[in-house]
């Protein structure tokens, strides 16, 4: 359990962190290290060199941006599942990020480097997909925006580049949310994570830990009338394949994804 040789420097900036990127090719960043170091620790991951983006100030702010909340890359679980604005303006996320692992992960692990990991049973993604956010990202071409439907591309695939920094995350608020899930004993990773807000129009219904990515469930969306959980969830791995594993058969995870979207639902009122 010990990792492959690697040099370490700590950037000052994104722009510094983006320079350090693009003059060395087997470079990575290091945000928390909670999904990096172990995956080093494994050489999974053998990167030449770290540069650590953790003491970056820019990067930690929680604000409010009109009729949105933004997350910078570098907040932890803890500050998050901990912000009043975040409770007030997003709750999915703060039931998302006060339900990530243990005390340790939460007080060392941040919102970008979940995101940027994109591991298929992380709890964020499925708030990201519900919210429709944007994920703000920036690089030596400047700064872009992703929309949570291009961001997710596969197992552990997002659509950042590897010379980019994610800066931050841009939740559209809502009023009514919910973050339920069913979690691995031992992790506390989702087996099943269901995202649920309720916006004018009707509901947004985000899932993770189901298949290969995060995705919407807008079988459900569209089902949805406001009473029919029951009915409604039945679609929630509509046109999915559906993952199994030793934590749960893929018959069983369809099961538990109907339940838990079925209670998110219902705890929407
Ligand atoms: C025991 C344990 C239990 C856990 N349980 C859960 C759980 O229940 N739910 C859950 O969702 N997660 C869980 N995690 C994962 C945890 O949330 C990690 O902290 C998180 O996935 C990665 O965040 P990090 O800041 O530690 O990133 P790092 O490990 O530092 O980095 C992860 C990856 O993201 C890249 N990266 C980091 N920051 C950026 C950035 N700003 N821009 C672009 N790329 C970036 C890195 O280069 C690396 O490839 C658990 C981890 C452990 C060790």
């Amino acid at each position: 359990m010990i990792p492959s040789k690697f040099d370490y420097i700590k950037a000052n900036s994104v722009s510094e962190a983006i320079s350090l990127l693009g003059k060395h090719s087997d470079a990575k960043l290091l945000a928390g290290g909670h999904s990096l170091l172990p995956a080093m620790k494994l050489r999974l991951n053998q990167p030449e060199l770290l540069v650590d983006i953790g003491g970056i100030s820019e990067l930690q702010s929680i604000s409010e941006d009109g009729d949105a909340i933004v997350v910078g890359a570098n907040c932890t679980h803890v500050e998050i599942a901990n912000s009043d604005l975040v409770a007030k303006h997003t709750q999915a996320l703060a039931q998302a990020a006060a339900a990530i692992g243990d005390v340790q992960v939460r007080n060392a692990g941040t919102i970008g480097g979940s995101l940027a990991h994109a591991d298929p049973a992380a709890d964020y993604p499925a708030v990201v997909m519900a919210h429709d956010a944007t994920i703000l990202v920036e690089g030596p071409a400047g700064k872009r925006e992703i929309a949570s439907g291009d961001f997710f591309q596969g197992l552990f695939e997002t659509g950042v580049e590897d010379n980019e920094v994610i800066t931050g995350v841009k939740f559209p608020k809502s009023s009514n949310g919910v973050y339920l899930k069913f979690a691995q004993s031992a992790s506390r990773f989702a087996v099943v994570g269901c995202a649920a807000i309720k916006t004018s129009s009707g509901v947004q219904v985000g899932l993770t830990g189901v298949a290969d990515t995060a995705y919407r469930a807008s079988g459900v969306e569209a089902a949805f009338n406001g009473t029919n959980a029951t009915e409604a969830a039945n679609h929630a791995v509509d046109g999915v394949e559906v993952l199994g594993d030793h934590f749960a058969s893929s018959e069983y995870r369809t099961h538990l994804t109907k339940v838990y979207v079925k209670k998110a639902l219902e705890a929407l009122g």
